[in-house]
């Protein structure tokens, strides 16, 4: 048996990861980052292979991963979490910094970048894994990173109706009021299918 309830006791990161190809720039959210070795100094990134950035390392081997720290607000997991730079251009010039790779990061909201080249790739069906070499890495301030654990007590936006009948989205906290939530359902925020929603309590 499988307590799916169980998987969530994992603890996680957040992080904006960041890729460049020619002058297309883009960034989204994963909670799949983290040291792997530490002779050589490499680290693995898993990301969903819908994903632009996704494309833009595949082409380039080259990204950044800014670290979330806890003031990070939920327009910026918003941002760079629920859209798609697929369909909307999500970065424009000049707005983030870069590091020595070209690549940007966040000055803000973060506590640390770290640059890396892929020198292997695991294709995990959905997902692609990217073993990296960290090529620069700063730390920009001493708050405290955050969790994925954090994110859902203190980040992701409270259901604000709590009279009404309705289901709330458990990933981002959108809510839908009706009686019954079509099986169909997706939801207009993160993109995630009904089965994430859990009834208004
Ligand atoms: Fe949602």
């Amino acid at each position: 048996m499988i307590d799916n309830s169980s998987i969530f006791k994992l603890s996680y990161g957040l992080f904006v990861l960041f890729a460049r190809n020619n002058d297309k720039d883009n960034g989204c959210i994963i909670n799949t980052a983290q040291q792997v070795t530490q002779e050589p100094l490499r680290i693995s990134v898993t990301v969903n292979k819908d994903n632009l950035t996704h494309m833009l390392i595949y082409k380039t081997k080259k990204l950044n991963i800014s670290v979330l720290s806890e003031d990070v607000p939920f327009d910026v997991i918003k941002k760079f979490g629920f859209v798609s730079g697929m369909n909307e251009q999500k970065i424009s010039d000049g707005e983030y910094k870069r590091s020595e790779n070209g690549i940007c990061y966040l000055s803000e909201y973060s506590n640390a970048y770290i640059s890396a080249e892929v020198v292997d790739t695991v294709d995990l069906g959905t997902h692609t894994m990217f073993i990296c070499d960290v090529t620069e890495a700063k730390t920009l301030s001493d708050a405290q990173s955050v969790t994925y654990d954090y994110y859902f007590k203190h980040i992701k936006s409270k259901p604000q109706s709590v009279n009404k009948k309705g289901y709330v989205c458990k990933i981002c906290g959108y809510v839908y009021e009706g009686e019954e939530l079509p099986d169909d359902y997706i939801c207009p925020i993160c993109k995630h299918p009904a089965s994430d929603f859990e009834p208004l309590s």
